[in-house]
C-alpha cells in the first residue's frame, strides 16, 4: 500500500498516453500549442515497466487519458499490456470520443472496462466552438459504439464554460431521463497559459444545479450526497441515470484524493493544480534499478501536497491541462 504523509491510501494513477490532442478546446489548451518530441515521451515498454512498479506498490486502479489517449500509436496494445499486469484491478480511460467507432470493440478486447467520454454540448455550432475542430456527431457514434462494446456504465464529461455553454447543462442532464448514463459536470480548472480565460468564465456547480433544476425539476442527492470518485451524484424526477458535479474549484475533495498522474513525457505529478513533480523517466533512461525507481515513486507519494491552492489564487503555471491529463 502507498500511503502518503497525511496517511491517504494512495492507488489511482491516470496516465497520460501523448500530449497531443485531434481537438483544442478552448478551457484546455491554446490552439498554437506546441508539443514535445515524441523521443520526449515515455515509450511502450518504459510505460509498461513503470506500470508494472506501480501495481507492486499497491496501485491496482488505471486510467487512460492525454492528450487524447486514442491517437497514441498501438494504443490497444498498450491497453492489452496494462490489462495484463498483475495487480491491475481497473482499467479506464478518458478520451473524447472521436476514434472509439473504430476503437471500441478493439479496446475492450484487449481489456479496457470503461470509458468516460467529454462532450460539453449537443448542439453543433456550440461544439465547434468550444472545441474549435471538432464535430459532436462523431462524439455521439463514438458514444453509441463505446455501449455496443459494452464499455459500461457510461460516464461522460462535460466543462462548463460561460458564454460558450453554461445552458447546455439543461439538454445534457436531459440525457439521464433516457440513458442510465452518469453525465457529471466539471467546473473549469485554470492552468498556465490559459489560467485568465479559465478563471473568468467558471461557472459554479451550485449554478449549474440551479440552472438544471429550474427546468427539470428537483435534483436529489445519490448516497446521501457522498462523493462517487471525485463527483457528487444527483437524480433526476423519473431520470433512468445520474447527474454529477465535479466541483474541485468550489468544493475541493482534496480530503480523499487517492490519485497521482503519469504525464507522457515520464513526470510522476502528484496534484493536479500543484507543480510539484518527480521525473521518473530520466533516471529510467540513465539505468536506475527497479529498487531505485521504486524509492522515487514512494519518496512523490509521501510528499504529495494536501491539497490545491486556488482558494488563495495559487495556480499551476507549469503546464496546461492536456500535458496532464486531467
Ligand atoms: N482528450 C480526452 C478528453 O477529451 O476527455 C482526455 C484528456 S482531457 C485533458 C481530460 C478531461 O479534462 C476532459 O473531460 C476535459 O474536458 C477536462 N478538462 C480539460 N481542461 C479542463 C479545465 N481547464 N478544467 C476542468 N476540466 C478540464
Amino acid at each position: 500500500m502507498a500511503l502518503d504523509r497525511f496517511g491517504r491510501d494512495i492507488h489511482y494513477l491516470r496516465i497520460s498516453l501523448t500530449d497531443r490532442c485531434n481537438l483544442r478546446c478552448v478551457y484546455c489548451m491554446p490552439e498554437d500549442i506546441t508539443f514535445r518530441p515524441r523521443a520526449e515521451l515515455l515509450q511502450d515498454d518504459e510505460l509498461l515497466l513503470l506500470v508494472r512498479l506501480f501495481t507492486e506498490m499497491g496501485f491496482h486502479k488505471f486510467r487512460l487519458t492525454g492528450g487524447e489517449p486514442t491517437i497514441r500509436a498501438n494504443v490497444v496494445e498498450i491497453v492489452r499490456g496494462i490489462a495484463q499486469t498483475p495487480g491491475v484491478r481497473s482499467l479506464s480511460m478518458t478520451t473524447n470520443g472521436l476514434m472509439l467507432k473504430q476503437l471500441a470493440r478493439p479496446l475492450v478486447e484487449a481489456g479496457l472496462q470503461r470509458v468516460n467520454v467529454s462532450i460539453d454540448t449537443l448542439d453543433p455550432v456550440k461544439f465547434k466552438r468550444l472545441t474549435r475542430w471538432g464535430d459532436v456527431q462523431d462524439v455521439w457514434a463514438g458514444i453509441e459504439a463505446a455501449e455496443q462494446a459494452g464499455l459500461l456504465p457510461m460516464k461522460l464529461n462535460a466543462v462548463i464554460v460561460r458564454g460558450y455553454n453554461e445552458s447546455d447543462v439543461v439538454d445534457l442532464s436531459a440525457l439521464t431521463l433516457y440513458h442510465p448514463w452518469q453525465m457529471r459536470f466539471i467546473e473549469m480548472m485554470p492552468f498556465g497559459d490559459v489560467a485568465d480565460f479559465q478563471q473568468n468564465q467558471v461557472v459554479t456547480a451550485q449554478e449549474m444545479r440551479d440552472t438544471i433544476e429550474a427546468k427539470l425539476g428537483p435534483l436529489t442527492p445519490v448516497d446521501g450526497g457522498k462523493l462517487d470518485g471525485e463527483a457528487r451524484l444527483y437524480h433526476l424526477p423519473e431520470g433512468l441515470g445520474d447527474v454529477g458535479f465535479i466541483s474541485s474549484v468550489t468544493e475541493p475533495f482534496c480530503a480523499s484524493c487517492s490519485r497521482a498522474r503519469l504525464t507522457a513525457d515520464g513526470k510522476l505529478r502528484m496534484c493536479l493544480l500543484r507543480e510539484y513533480e518527480m521525473d521518473l523517466l530520466t533516471p529510467l533512461r540513465a539505468g536506475a534499478g527497479l529498487d531505485d525507481l521504486k524509492a522515487l515513486i514512494a519518496k512523490a507519494v509521501h510528499h504529495k501536497p494536501w491539497g490545491h491552492g486556488l482558494a488563495h489564487n495559487v495556480v499551476p503555471m507549469n503546464r496546461v491541462m492536456s500535458e496532464i491529463g486531467g
